[in-house]
């Protein structure tokens, strides 16, 4: 039998190895981690669940609905979603550009008069992300809405931004959306998430349960060189093994360096590919009606955090009888805004800006507090990316790699997109072998 090397156990590499098993394939999955799940697992501490980041399932793919329906033998919760921008001291439905009623009335008024402005007309030629977001919403909301939080997710600014990535999460309004938002507080749902399910039990990590026993999971390999001629893996922990055929959802910064003979232009494009990096500051009190909205997206730079979650929202079994939780995401980048402290120095300010917030009362007590990094986070798009990753794919092509998920596709995958992708890798492997 071909031996089939996986690389990397989340869910990009367990959609792999599921449609692999399907063909009657066998594979292996080799992990840096002493556990699985990548940034989809899930941990309990003080009987508190926290995924790594905060995780919810909006796929409208009815095919991987049920699979991961059928993986927590359809215990899971349906939920409603509700979600709410925090600015300066003002609290408005997301998405903004539909819910300014509430702001100060100059700042609505100038969003209106910029809004009608630029409404209906045709695009020019857009260079950039911030070229796109006036054209679409006027100056004025652009520049205090979209272009503030990108700062703080993005880590950069919206000029230095592409817009591959823009559609479906920007919603543009119709003028009488926005006119209405402007006027009333209630208004039509129109973010491109509506509905999320989530595991009743266990956390989001309980999506892949379906999938452990179709492949060999190696935990504690991590990956440290590869060679394309010889068809090596070399792994820490001295283990040097062969393949056939190989697919990869390591982040393209580590796996490049990682390959014998790579030419110096594919290594220099591999480094500059942007990712951030997020603290996530997790934390438990002793109370459950926090807050109203099952997440949050603060625009204010001297607010410490870019998002708020609630994960006893997802699941009442992420938490002991009683109790409440929240999940702070601070976003930094090697290329943009480096850590400049460790983990556990995001603590205080988050726990600081919660109290100013109103979230956390003065009598409340706190039950779990922990914070931890996701070096890979989310995808920079900004105007090195596309140029790069052609170089990168290109010769990953070349010498056979097949990459896959988030940090392999270098995309803006949510986990339904990356469970395709390891399909799709799975795919090419059987394509090689036909
Ligand atoms: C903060 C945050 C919130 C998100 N929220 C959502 C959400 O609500 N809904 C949603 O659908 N999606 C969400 N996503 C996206 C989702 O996390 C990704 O689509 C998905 O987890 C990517 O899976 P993956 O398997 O491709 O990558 P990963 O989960 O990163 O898996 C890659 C694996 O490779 C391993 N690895 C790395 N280097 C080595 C090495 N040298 N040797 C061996 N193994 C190695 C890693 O340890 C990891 O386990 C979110 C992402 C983030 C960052």
């Amino acid at each position: 039998m071909e031996k089939i090397a996986i690389l990397g156990a989340g869910i990009t590499g367990f959609s792999a190895a599921h449609r692999l098993h399907i063909e009657g394939l066998e594979s292996v999955i080799y992990e840096k981690k002493s556990h699985y799940g990548g940034n989809s697992a899930s941990f309990k501490n003080n009987g508190f669940i926290f995924d790594v980041g905060p995780h919810v399932s909006f796929t409208k793919n009815e095919r991987i609905q049920k699979l991961f329906a059928e993986s927590v033998n359809h215990e899971y919760e349906v939920v409603h979603v509700r979600a709410n921008n925090y600015r300066k001291g003002h609290w408005i439905k997301h998405p903004a550009q539909c819910n300014l009623y509430g702001l100060p009335e100059n700042l609505v008024v100038d969003v209106l008069s910029d809004f009608i402005d630029v409404h209906g007309r045709e695009f020019k030629k857009i260079n950039n992300y911030k070229e796109w977001l006036i054209a679409s919403y006027g100056k004025t909301f652009a520049e205090n809405f979209p272009m503030q939080y990108g700062l703080k997710f993005h880590t950069t600014t919206a000029d230095n931004m592409s817009t591959d990535w823009v559609a479906p999460r920007m919603y543009r309004p119709e003028m009488k959306e926005v006119l209405h938002g402007a006027l009333s507080p209630s208004t039509p749902d129109v973010h491109y998430v509506t509905h999320f399910r989530y595991p009743s039990q266990g956390g989001f990590v309980s999506y892949l349960d379906l999938f452990l026993d179709r492949t060999d999971l190696q935990l504690n390999h991590e990956l440290i060189g590869l060679d394309p001629k010889k068809r090596e893996l070399r792994f820490k922990n001295g283990i040097v093994t062969s393949y056939n055929y190989i697919a990869s959802s390591l982040p393209l910064p580590e796996l490049i360096p990682m390959i014998s003979g790579v030419p110096s232009d594919v290594l220099e494009a591999s480094q500059r590919l942007a990712c951030t990096t997020c603290v996530v500051v997790n934390i438990g009190i002793n109370r459950e009606d926090i807050s109203d909205a099952h997440w949050t997206y603060f625009y204010d730079r001297d607010i410490f955090f870019t998002r708020l979650s609630f994960p006893h929202m997802q699941s009442i079994h992420n938490v002991p009888p009683g109790a409440g939780s929240i999940q702070a995401e601070v976003y930094y980048s090697n290329k943009y805004r480096p850590l400049d402290r460790t983990p556990q120095e995001c603590i205080e300010p988050v726990l600081s800006d919660l109290r100013r917030c109103g979230y956390i009362r003065e009598d409340d007590r706190i039950l779990h507090c922990h914070a931890s990094i996701i070096p890979y986070a989310n995808i920079i798009f900004d105007l090195d990316r596309a140029e790069a990753l052609s170089t990168v794919h290109e010769y990953l092509d070349e010498i056979g790699i097949f990459y896959c998920g988030r940090y392999g596709e270098w995309g803006y995958h949510w986990t339904d997109e990356s469970f395709v992708s390891g399909e799709n890798a799975a795919r090419n492997v059987l394509d090689g072998m036909s």
